[in-house]
């Protein structure tokens, strides 16, 4: 059976980072599940649809390959932002559960991360993170990547941002951002990349020693 680790949290949290370093300690593949709903958002936009129309989002969901993921389009805050609104349609979330799943059963092991790997997609993932951080923090972080890459923006839009997106992705009533009962929570204000990475890896270490 294959070890899956599951990593959820908000946005600029640091579970991108995290999550990406633990498959590369364990060679194990990993998917940021935040790009799945991205691609659905932006090709939306891309081909002039609604993002508030369920069953166009959701016949775009059951098209996408994996192999549409690499596109760098992807990364920025508008796709974030289409990949929140279409996140919240049951029938996109479920459009793109098997691929998930699917994903999930690779041998060794795999990392995912998201919204709701813990609670929905892998709910009997061997090992499971919430990784999270203020929201002051998280925008400051947000804003000097932004910053750092040209954008000029203001760090309180950058955090009414973040926070209109919590709020949309915890209050949703499909899958929403929650914590499972049985993730260990890591709370990453107060460390850098380095000490974040180093405490996932010891939960990480402890939920293997406990399947023996
Ligand atoms: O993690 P990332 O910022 O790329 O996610 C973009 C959006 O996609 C989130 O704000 C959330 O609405 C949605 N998402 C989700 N479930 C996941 C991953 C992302 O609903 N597993």
């Amino acid at each position: 059976m294959s070890f899956v680790i599951a990593v959820d949290g908000p946005a600029a949290s640091g579970k991108g980072t995290v999550a990406s370093r633990l498959a590369a300690l364990y060679g194990y593949e990993y998917l940021d599940t935040g790009l799945l709903y991205r691609a659905v958002g932006v090709e939306l936009l891309e081909t002039g649809q609604d993002l508030d129309d369920a069953a166009a989002a959701e016949a775009v969901a059951r098209g996408l390959h994996l192999n549409r993921l690499s596109d760098p389009g992807l990364r920025g805050g508008v796709a974030g932002e289409a990949a929140s609104r279409v996140a919240v349609f049951e029938g996109v979330r479920a459009a793109l559960l098997d691929l998930q799943r699917a994903f999930a059963g690779r041998e060794p092991g795999v990392v995912l991360d998201g919204r709701d790997i813990g609670t929905v997609i892998a709910p009997h993932a061997q090992a499971k993170l919430f990784v999270t951080a203020s929201p002051e923090i998280r925008a400051e972080r947000r804003w000097k990547q932004l910053v750092g890459q040209g954008e000029d923006v203001a760090y309180e839009t950058v955090l009414a941002d973040i926070r209109r997106r919590d709020e949309r992705d915890a209050g949703r009533g499909a899958a929403p951002m929650v914590r499972a009962d049985d993730a260990v929570l890591l709370d990453t204000s107060d460390l850098d990349i380095e000490a974040a990475t180093d405490a996932a890896r010891r939960i990480v270490e402890a939920a293997r020693a406990r399947q023996g």
